[in-house]
């Protein structure tokens, strides 16, 4: 049995059944890839039948305000993403819906991985979308590398290509690969259980326990906080939209006291006014909404 039939075999007893696997439609995996960039699966859950309800396609999204596709995203913090999101619809719309993974590259706000993951995912093209989890697992089988960096992308591509390009419903190979990174080959692998066990070049290494993770690789991300504040700086982000989206326009001083009540002026005000240029900057809200 090649790694392939492997790979398939166990996909289709132990593979999530997500419903943006379930659709060739460009929009809607474009839709849960931009969800799911720095969004919890569980979380997209709940967004994505909502969101698709509200905007489902290209047109109804590319129309949208910024007022609304913000308020439908709320919740899943990181508000740019709707803003990107809507104007790759716009694009969809007065370039044409692109097919092959250059046509998606040449849209602005879309990069290698989701050019690749859109041709792939749609069943366009038989292309290898490489993030971090496929990385991690291909990395570790192809290469033997325990912590495969991104550099090693174009060689992982090639070997890989290599070995699958044969594979009818190719575009289940790099589901497969997310789901055995997240059951399987994470940070500290279980390899003793893995269905691939025998065909990676990394397993023996884990398995005789001479691999240690890398400091780097334990440390969780740092998010920014301001001072002793309760919060990083992403929930009072959050907070100034709320209140901005409810009142439409608010003086600086009473959108201090909504967001926090520990507010101190001399202390805090630089803090908050550099939040708030970055929103505007970030098209998340207007000067004039400022007063
Ligand atoms: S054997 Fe271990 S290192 Fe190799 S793919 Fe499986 S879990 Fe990852």
């Amino acid at each position: 049995m090649t790694v392939a039939q492997k790979l398939l075999r166990w996909y289709d007893r132990h593979g999530r059944d997500l419903p943006w696997r379930n659709t060739r439609d460009p929009y809607k995996i474009l839709v849960s890839e931009i969800m799911l960039h720095q969004t919890q699966v569980s979380r997209a859950l709940i967004f994505y039948p909502r969101w698709l309800k509200q905007f489902p396609n290209w047109k109804a999204l590319a129309k949208a305000s910024n007022t609304k596709v913000i308020r439908a995203w709320s919740g899943l913090g990181y508000n740019r993403r709707a803003l990107a999101l809507r104007d790759i619809a716009k694009q969809t719309m007065e370039q044409g819906i692109p097919s092959t993974e250059q046509e998606w590259l040449a849209l602005k706000g879309i990069g290698p991985y989701t050019a690749a993951a859109l041709a792939a995912f749609s069943g366009h093209e038989k292309t290898l979308p490489i993030d971090t989890n496929i990385r991690r697992v291909l990395g570790r089988m192809l290469l033997g590398k325990p912590f495969p960096q991104f550099t090693d992308d174009k060689r992982i591509r090639s070997l890989g290509m290599d070995d699958w390009s044969r594979i009818t419903k190719f575009y289940d190979i790099p589901q497969a690969l997310f789901d055995l990174a997240n059951s399987h080959c994470k940070k500290r692998p279980d390899c003793e259980t893995c269905p691939l066990r025998q065909d990676c070049l990394a397993a023996k290494k884990f398995l005789n326990g001479t691999v240690r993770v890398p400091r780097q690789m334990i440390k969780k991300s740092i998010e920014k906080i301001h001072r002793n504040k309760k919060y990083p700086d992403r929930i009072y982000r959050g907070k100034i939209l709320k209140v901005i989206n409810e009142k439409k326009r608010v003086s600086i001083k009473s959108l201090a006291q909504q967001i926090d009540p520990t507010y101190k002026d001399r202390v805090d005000r630089i803090w908050l006014q550099k939040m708030v240029h970055r929103m505007i900057k970030d098209r998340l809200i207007t000067k004039d909404q400022i007063v």
